[in-house]
């Protein structure tokens, strides 16, 4: 079953025509498909086929019933989870990315793979302000970066209490403590399980009413002790103070772990270094790349102070790997081995922002989030958030409105918000994340959000 070379040329032009006009149409589409759109997925199934058929009919096949299925986040007013949108810089180089198929485990499979990858993780580092030597491993998202972190922080602080977790494991291991704040967000929990040390000892610091700890209420620390700290709350936006975090956690000899998934990108704008002072205090840190800096899906970072520490929770080896060849090992600071050239992406979009443009990116999103909040609160919703970053919790007078104006923002087709609970009331929060978002599209959206309210009067 090899396609033959027409073939494949015809296969290839066909999928970046149909990319091409996708995107060039994203503006005009329903920002969600309708339900027939969704209901012509029935033709992708339901079961395999015998013999499978020809690959331009699959491609077809997909372009004709998957396209009108999509969410249009591409376009100016998807403002659904932090869910960002794709530059095309980013995207261009992915695709050319994906059609090299380059393997980033080891320098040695892939040059390019190597080279991208260890620039990304030196400008990186320099654009957020980390400290100089801290190494990053690029992965599938947040998710698995605050994983990696924690693993990091786990084999360090036992390594510290003279303990080799990776040959003893957990069991009968001194007990290790995870504070965090109460609003962390859920894939925070799932680390701290996945890691074995477990939720039910968990210490939730206490909040302010943006969901900020409060760091005067932190509770003690010691050497068993990993704080994890938020840059970023996915509902309000809120920044845990982490300079005081981490001057404290030094002092009990903690580990401080930053999830900054979307919000660790506001260290490289100057206009929010009073949410971020002190960030480079840390010892790890997750981000996004795929939320604020716009880089397609499927992009997180890892960074680690100590990269003894990340890559001796992470290392592998055999007779058959190739490592220390020169080029980056990508495999030694994630938990993965094979995978994609994530920093081939990385660098494109870096290398056409530059520091102010990324700085400029970011500063966008907190504009077009400040005129929804001015807006909205206009036209009688009331903002239940400081918008200090690009999240907007808003809400009408009873929770009954508010809900019945999200599903009809969310039936309109002319933009999509998710919802969510706020100081004890449901919200629609928007999330500003995509360059694509102009002041049209939010004046556009507050005027549809006013029509959903009452959608008779
Ligand atoms: C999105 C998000 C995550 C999870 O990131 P994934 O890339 O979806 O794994 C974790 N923390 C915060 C604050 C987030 O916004």
């Amino acid at each position: 079953m090899k396609p033959d070379i027409t073939t494949r040329d015809q296969l290839i032009s066909r999928a970046a025509r149909a990319a091409r006009d996708y995107l060039s149409g994203v503006d005009d589409r329903a920002v969600f498909p309708s339900e027939n759109a969704i209901a012509g997925l029935d033709a992708l199934g339901p079961d395999i086929s015998e013999h499978g058929r020809d690959d331009e009919q699959v491609l077809d096949l997909l372009i004709e019933r998957g396209g009108p299925a999509t969410v249009a986040q591409g376009g100016g007013r998807y403002f659904g989870f932090v869910n960002g949108g794709v530059l095309p810089v980013a995207l261009a180089a992915r695709i050319v990315a994906d059609a090299w198929d380059q393997n980033a485990a080891m320098g040695v499979m892939s040059p390019v793979a190597a080279k991208t990858e260890a620039l990304a993780q030196d400008w990186l580092v320099d654009l957020l302000g980390l400290p100089k030597g801290c190494v990053a491993g690029f992965v599938s998202g947040t998710s698995t970066a605050t994983l990696a972190g924690l693993l990091a922080a786990r084999g360090a602080l036992l390594a510290r209490l003279g303990w080799d977790v990776n040959a003893r494991g957990l069991f009968g291991a001194p007990p290790l403590r995870v504070v965090t704040g109460a609003q962390c967000h859920g894939t925070v929990l799932k680390a701290i399980a996945m890691a074995g040390i477990g939720t039910d000892g968990v210490t939730f610091a206490p909040v302010d009413d943006n969901g900020a700890i409060r760091a005067e209420t932190l509770p003690p620390l010691d050497a068993n002790t990993i704080v994890i700290s938020q840059a970023g709350h996915v509902v309000t936006g809120a920044f845990d103070p982490v300079g005081a975090i981490c001057r404290a956690a030094k002092t009990a000899g903690s580990w401080v772990h930053v999830d900054g998934a979307f919000g660790l990108w506001a260290a490289a704008s100057r206009r929010f270094a009073h949410l971020t002072d002190g960030l480079e205090l840390a010892d790890s840190w997750s981000a996004d790349a795929h939320k604020t800096l716009n880089l397609p899906y499927d992009s997180g970072i890892v960074f680690c102070r100590d990269p003894q520490a990340l890559t001796g929770a992470l290392h592998n080896s055999g007779s058959y790997i190739v490592l220390g060849t020169g080029a980056r090992d990508g495999m030694l600071t994630t938990p993965e081995m094979s995978r994609r050239a994530r920093g081939i992406e990385i660098w494109a979009a870096l290398a056409h922002l530059g520091r102010s443009g990324v700085a400029a990116l970011v500063d966008q999103l907190h504009d077009r989030a400040c005129q929804f909040a001015q807006g909205l609160e206009a036209a009688g919703f009331t903002v239940l958030n400081r918008v200090n970053f690009n999240q907007v919790a808003v809400a009408c007078d009873t929770d009954q409105a508010t809900n019945a104006t999200l599903s009809r923002l969310q039936q309109s087709g002319e933009a999509w918000a998710s919802g969510a609970v706020w100081a004890g009331r449901e919200v629609i929060r928007i999330s500003v994340c995509s360059w694509a978002t102009t002041p049209d599209d939010v004046e556009r959206t507050i005027a549809t959000m006013i029509t959903a309210r009452s959608p008779r009067g």
